[in-house]
């Protein structure tokens, strides 16, 4: 079948609108989705300093939502035609993470999701010259009008939700609402700073509040912080001199839990520095220096550690944020902006200016 998708054809130029073809039906424990909407996540615009290690031309999205239109067949949980999905990361279900009910630490999470995933002979995906396009990105490859993907990557969700909003659930949302939820089991009384108040430092922001955490947001930017503190955190400027003295004053002398989306090394230091023993601090973004620490920084039972999308089974998390959405208690469409997909550059540019939080492709319907 033929369809609209957005190509990256090089790691520099924008992307390309073109048809492509998939050359395949679904096969066992496979479905095929209808995409309503696919969010735009750092990661899919982090291929471009990849240096190589994603290979294109590729469609990328990796926060696809839809109607299943067919189906492969496999066991009898599995979506079928009509059911409404989000579409989260690839794993491989039989590693001792994924048996261990911790798919983001798959032993192939990397080469399944980033650098090139299931392998494919002949490429499914091919463009107009008939030239094949890379294996899907993150077992998805949603910036497209159709995704092929693992039914077990895919939740089922209530047909009378907006399908098309719900994808960045699968992906940028659920990563910081895990990091609250799952990884901190934060709750009443515990105190939570949030470095970097984009798409998902505020759903950390929102999930914190939801609840019952006391929160501070730190970034640069007026407007996201104006953001932060409509969904209940404190706004903290992370401009300004004596960082770790204002958030311990703001934490009762100090935060028993730092959520870092900036990967700023100096940003960093401060907040350990605002750690109260027994804190932890939580990395979810790729660092890209080196992280120096002070002497002492993590005495007294402080921890760092990485969290990869939320510590989430998207399977259990993704109900729990679209119930706590139905409650009014995580507005997370308040943080997204529609575009058609063929707007594609567009929206990135607004998500690299900062003007939008979460970009969301919607491609062009045939029966509209
Ligand atoms: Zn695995
Ligand atoms: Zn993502």
């Amino acid at each position: 079948m033929r369809f609209q998708a957005a190509v990256l054809r090089s790691y520099e130029d924008p992307f390309t609108i073109e048809e492509v073809t998939l050359g395949a039906e679904p096969g066992p424990g496979e479905i095929l989705v209808e995409i309503a909407g696919a969010g735009m996540c750092r990661t899919d615009l982090a291929v471009r300093r990849s240096a190589g290690r994603s290979p294109l031309p590729a469609v990328l999205g990796h926060e696809g939502a839809g109607v299943v239109v067919a189906t492969g067949g496999g066991p009898g949980a599995a979506p079928e035609v009509g059911d409404h999905v989000v579409l989260s990361f690839d794993s491989c279900g039989h590693c001792r993470s994924c048996r261990a009910a911790a798919p983001a630490y798959c032993d192939s999470f990397a080469s399944l999701n980033l650098f090139g995933g299931r392998e494919e002979d002949p490429p499914r995906l091919a463009d107009a010259t008939g030239k094949g396009l890379a294996p899907r990105w993150f077992g998805q490859s949603s910036f497209a009008a159709y995704a092929l993907v693992q039914a077990r990557n895919a939740v089922r969700v209530d047909p009378a939700l907006p399908v098309e909003l719900l994808g960045p659930l699968g992906c940028g949302f659920l990563t910081g609402a895990g990091a609250v939820l799952n990884t901190f089991a934060a709750g009443p009384g515990d105190t939570l700073v949030v470095l970097g108040a984009g798409a998902v430092g505020l759903a950390a922001v929102m999930a914190a509040t939801a609840a019952g955490v006391r929160t501070v947001a730190a970034d640069r930017r007026p407007e996201r912080l104006d953001l932060a503190e409509r969904f209940g955190a404190t706004p903290l400027s992370a401009g300004s001199h004596g960082l770790p003295e204002r958030i311990r004053r703001l934490t009762d002398g100090g935060a028993q839990y730092v959520l870092d989306t900036t990967a700023s090394a100096p940003l960093i230091n401060d907040a350990l520095r605002a750690l109260r023993p027994t804190g932890t601090l939580g990395l979810v973004a790729r660092l890209h220096s080196r992280l120096t620490l002070e002497p002492g920084t993590l005495d007294r039972g402080r921890g760092i550690r990485h969290i990869c999308e939320g510590d989430a089974v998207p399977g259990l998390l993704i109900p729990r944020l679209i119930g706590l959405w139905q409650a009014g208690r995580f507005p997370f469409d308040q943080l997204i902006r529609t575009y058609p997909l063929a707007d594609v550059n567009e929206a990135e540019r607004d998500c690299d200016a900062g003007r939008v939080v979460k970009p969301v492709l919607l491609p062009e319907r045939r029966d509209r």
